[in-house]
């Protein structure tokens, strides 16, 4: 009987993360929120003056998104992924195509978080 390799999908280690969801405020030009003709949920939005708009919750000493569900560190995801700002989609996890990205290094590390491997 010979063993059978097992192949899996590397986990993406930002199902479990969450930590720059909720250390950042995320700001964005108003015209990405729908009621102005772009995507991002108005109602899920707070006003930055004097001309943005930011994720709500997390323009904050201790910022969350609104939009973050789940539990940092354990296992989250983003209610309105399809639909996030352009911050959200650029924001590239810590080693994400041999990258590297401060941010998310830092943000995990407010949460005893460790850096990700490049
Ligand atoms: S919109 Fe989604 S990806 Fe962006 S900060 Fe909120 S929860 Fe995170």
């Amino acid at each position: 009987m010979s063993a059978t390799a097992v192949h899996r999908a590397p986990a993406n280690p930002c199902m479990t993360c969450g930590a720059c969801c909720t250390s950042f405020v995320v700001p964005f030009y108003w015209r990405e929120a729908d009621d102005a003709g772009g995507r991002v949920p108005a109602a899920l939005t707070e006003p930055l003056p004097p001309h943005r708009l930011c994720m709500a919750g997390t323009n904050s000493k201790s910022p969350r998104c609104i939009a973050l569900e789940g539990e940092v560190g354990k296992a989250t995801s983003c209610s309105i992924y399809a639909d996030r700002p352009s911050p959200c989609r650029a924001f590239t996890r810590h080693g994400e195509a041999g990258a590297d990205n401060d941010s998310c290094t830092r943000a995990r590390a407010r949460y005893g978080l460790p850096a990700l491997g490049l």
